[in-house]
């Protein structure tokens, strides 16, 4: 795939340039770190971020322990390896939390892919034989609740909705009530997607988190915008407290800035990836998945 694939060759550029016998010194390791650096770079990762990790590789690779059998380049490479997980997180992918129901509430701007992710996670839980419900609170654009209908008729997933008679806070109330009648085992809730981050948008995100206590809050950002996607996540974690981030349109980037970035600059998880227009296009984020294929 066109993913990483040229950060994975810089990599693989800089792996070659180490030499495969004696063992890493601070000389014959500057200019493959370099290479990485200028990868990293190009892959629309911030540059703190890219001097943090690869001064942490430079430390790591230079102290190590020199093992039989493992040739210099090698253990360049793990290194690499290594600390590309520890960058997107430790290892393993990061579960939504337990509850019953399990309430996911989603946020994000619009055309980031909010409202498609909704019905990819219904469906990835309905896979896990949940019981799911969606709630529609979008009552500024009736365009999106008539849009996670259809989702959820494609899906066969319930989708509960007031039109636009109420307020969001409201039908997120309501919908978690008519969860709890159909013992539902997880309610996702699509919030307002807006144009940008404004006040008006905050508020409602936290007087809806407020009024419904959700097990998990995602925000979802799309992976074609870089390092912007993770500085968001950064943003609604700070003044809304999210549990973690859903990055969309993997399939579509090349380079993988967002991916590399969101954890170390926001803090927070990416719990799923969506790779594709299709519903069933959702996966768990899995931090070493991704590193190795980064390494080829
Ligand atoms: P919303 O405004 O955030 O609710 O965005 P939508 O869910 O309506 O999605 C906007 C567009 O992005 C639609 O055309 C989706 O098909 C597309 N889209 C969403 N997720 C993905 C993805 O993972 N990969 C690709 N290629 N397209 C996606």
């Amino acid at each position: 795939s066109a993913m990483f694939d040229k950060l994975s060759r810089s990599v693989e550029k800089a792996w070659k340039m180490v030499s495969k016998d004696g063992k890493l010194t601070p000389e014959n390791i500057k200019e493959p770190l370099k290479e990485i650096r200028r990868a990293l770079l190009e892959a629309d990762v911030s540059l703190p971020v890219v001097r943090r990790f690869v001064k942490k590789v430079e430390e790591k690779a230079v102290g190590q322990e020199v093992i039989v059998g493992v040739t210099p380049d090698m253990a360049f490479i793990k290194t690499v390896n290594d600390e590309l997980v520890e960058l997107m997180g430790s290892k393993g992918a990061k579960d939504l939390e337990q509850g019953f129901p399990q309430v996911i509430l989603m946020a994000g701007l619009q055309g980031v892919g909010k409202t498609t992710a909704c019905g990819k996670l219904a469906l990835l839980l309905t896979k896990q034989k949940k019981k799911v419900l969606m709630v529609a609170t979008d009552v500024y654009r009736p365009a999106a609740i008539d849009q996670l209908q259809k989702l959820g008729k494609d899906i066969n997933v319930p989708v509960f909705d007031m039109g636009t008679s109420a307020s969001p806070v409201e039908i997120a109330r309501a919908g978690i009530a008519e969860a709890k009648r159909q013992k539902v085992d997880a309610v996702i809730v699509d919030t307002a997607g807006r144009l940008q981050i404004d006040d008006d948008m905050m508020k409602e995100l936290k007087d809806t988190k407020a009024a419904i206590k959700p097990t998990d809050t995602l925000l979802v950002v799309d992976a074609m915008t870089g390092q912007e996607a993770a500085n968001l996540v950064k943003a609604f974690n700070e003044q809304a407290d999210i549990s973690g981030a859903i990055l969309t349109k993997m399939d579509g980037d090349s380079r993988g800035g967002a991916a590399l970035s969101v954890r170390e600059v926001s803090g927070k998880p990416i719990k799923f990836v969506g790779v594709g227009e299709k519903m069933d296009s959702l996966e768990p984020f899995y931090p070493e998945r991704m590193a190795s294929r980064i390494l080829g």
